[in-house]
């Protein structure tokens, strides 16, 4: 079937959508060598996403493959598997410094998900992925980049430190992909990532993964995907068709007792969203002085410092989380059935950012706004944007319709201890989640994973400049770039600041 409005600038594209994709297939059947296919089952992934219906075959041909698809939809499988399939088929070796090919990513966390992601599959064709990202340290990378690496998954800015120092050279890259190149547009990484494309050679494979075609994303495809085939999995409404939205008036004076409540619920993950790191530190501080184990994540914390916040909010150690919206574009974690929008979204595009953190893997969530009565208007302007149907309700600490929607109930009341925290022991129980890869999907969907393609409106960005009005308050430490100084192919000599 061919897309009735291509979003392709290359006109000779072809086109498939999720419909397309409802014959079921398997991951054999796509081409897949039995290896992957033994440790997918293991994970017991062994129904095929639509994206990963779609696009595995084209791209373990060796074609450009432009991916419309959101985060949860299976995306890394879909480029991270013929990746690794292809390399394993051509044979070679990595030569120092010269990694084979390239996943490009917006952030750090994403980075290091997308390399545990594809270790497992890595591992039985006997081929390394690395990470390259800021706030690690750069020494270890290089040296490991020496050893020789298969696929070197990198976000723009440490790269370009790597190019710089001459510790990484791209030449050798065959295949690279771009993940999630909407939200890189968003960050302003474009005139990285296009340097560093114009590194790699040009008659590799390419392969680019983004929830909205925006006029810059496009702008990348034109130039370095000018013949590709393209996939979509609908619009974005169709990883929100499992999650139900709520707005829920509170009084004023209400609001920090109706957080806690919420909070205080049993089994599952929420996310708590705020503006401003002071916003997350303030908000955990009186949850946790409640009794309730939630932590924050935000651009003021050092990269060590997040990553154990993560893990802690991975394996259950901690059950709330309570973040930026910057901060939380790098979380990939399954399992949120709750997000709650504690301040207003700056826009419908950071609406249904904060939305996607839920519902993932075809899963359900639940995603509540708390509005204060002069913030119901522009609220409601933004879910109206947005495109999603919403429930309005008045709620109030202790009420009916307060657990009904989240599971609230009150906190225990004892402040929790700010103690040194040791990580979960192996092997003790994890709480709530949805650790195993399943697609909670619905039979009739043929492929086992819920989202519906659906065409139209949704959250299509603008792209350009990020925001208008207010600046963000973490916007610095968003952006995992290094020292730029001058072109990747110069040699600078001086170190790396990351
Ligand atoms: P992604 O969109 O790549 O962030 O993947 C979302 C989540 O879905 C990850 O936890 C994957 O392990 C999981 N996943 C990917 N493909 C499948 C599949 N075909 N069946 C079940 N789970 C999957």
């Amino acid at each position: 079937m061919i897309d009735a409005t291509p979003l392709s600038p290359a006109a000779d594209a072809a086109v498939t959508t999720a419909a397309d994709a409802a014959v079921t297939t398997t991951f054999a059947e796509l081409g897949l060598p039995a290896p992957v296919v033994t440790a997918l089952a293991a994970k017991g992934i062994t129904v095929p996403s639509p994206i990963q219906s779609m696009a595995i075959g084209d791209a373990l041909a060796g074609r450009n493959v432009l991916g419309r698809a959101q985060t949860g939809s299976g995306k890394t499988l879909a480029f991270g598997l013929p990746m690794l399939t292809r390399l394993a088929e051509l044979g070679d070796t990595p030569a120092a410094k010269r990694p084979r090919a390239l996943v490009l990513v917006p952030t750090r966390e994403l980075a290091f998900q997308v390399v545990d992601s594809l270790q497992t599959y890595a591992a039985p064709l006997r081929l390394s992925v690395r990470p390259a990202v800021g706030g690690t340290p750069f020494g270890r990378q290089a040296d490991q980049l020496r050893r020789g690496v298969d696929v070197l998954v990198a976000t723009p800015g440490r790269l370009g430190d790597h190019l710089r120092q001459g510790t990484c050279l791209l030449d050798d890259v065959c295949i690279t992909a771009l993940d999630e190149a909407d939200q890189m547009a968003d960050m302003g990484f474009l005139p990285e990532v296009r340097e560093i494309l114009g590194l790699t050679a040009a008659n590799g494979q390419r392969m680019l993964f983004s929830a909205t075609l925006d006029r810059e994303v496009q702008s990348l495809v034109r130039r370095f995907l000018p013949d590709h085939v393209q996939h979509s999995t609908g619009d974005s409404k169709a990883a929100v068709e499992s999650m139900e939205h709520y707005i829920l008036n509170v009084g004023r004076g209400q609001k920090d007792i109706v957080l806690s409540e919420i909070a205080a619920r049993q089994g599952g993950r929420t996310i708590m969203f705020a503006r401003t790191k002071l916003g997350c530190e303030g908000i955990t501080d009186r949850l946790r002085a409640v009794g309730i184990h939630a932590e924050s994540l935000h651009g003021g914390k050092a990269q060590n410092q997040r990553t154990r916040v993560l893990d802690r909010f991975k394996n259950g150690r901690t059950p709330v989380l309570v973040a930026t919206d910057v901060a939380a574009r790098g979380i990939h974690v399954d399992g949120i059935d709750l997000v709650v929008h504690v301040d207003p979204p700056a826009d419908h595009k950071d609406y249904m950012h904060r939305a996607g953190r839920t519902a993932r893997a075809g899963a359900a969530g639940t995603v509540v706004a708390i509005a204060l009565p002069n913030q119901r208007r522009i609220i409601g302007r933004l879910t109206g944007q947005a495109g999603v149907k919403v429930t309005e309700v008045n709620v109030a600490p202790g009420s009916a319709e307060l657990g009904a929607i989240t599971g609230a109930q009150k906190p225990s009341g004892e402040p929790v201890r700010e103690a040194p925290r040791r990580e979960r022991p192996a092997g003790a129980p994890r709480r709530g989640g949805n650790e195993g890869g399943g697609y909670r999907g619905r039979s009739s969907e043929g492929s086992g994973y819920r989202g519906r393609s659906s065409e139209g409106g949704g959250y299509r960005g603008q792209g350009g400049p990020r925001r208008e009005g207010a600046p963000r308050r973490d916007a610095a430490p968003r952006r995992d770039t290094g020292t730029h100084g001058g072109g990747f192919r110069s040699r600078a000599s001086h170190a790396s600041t990351d």
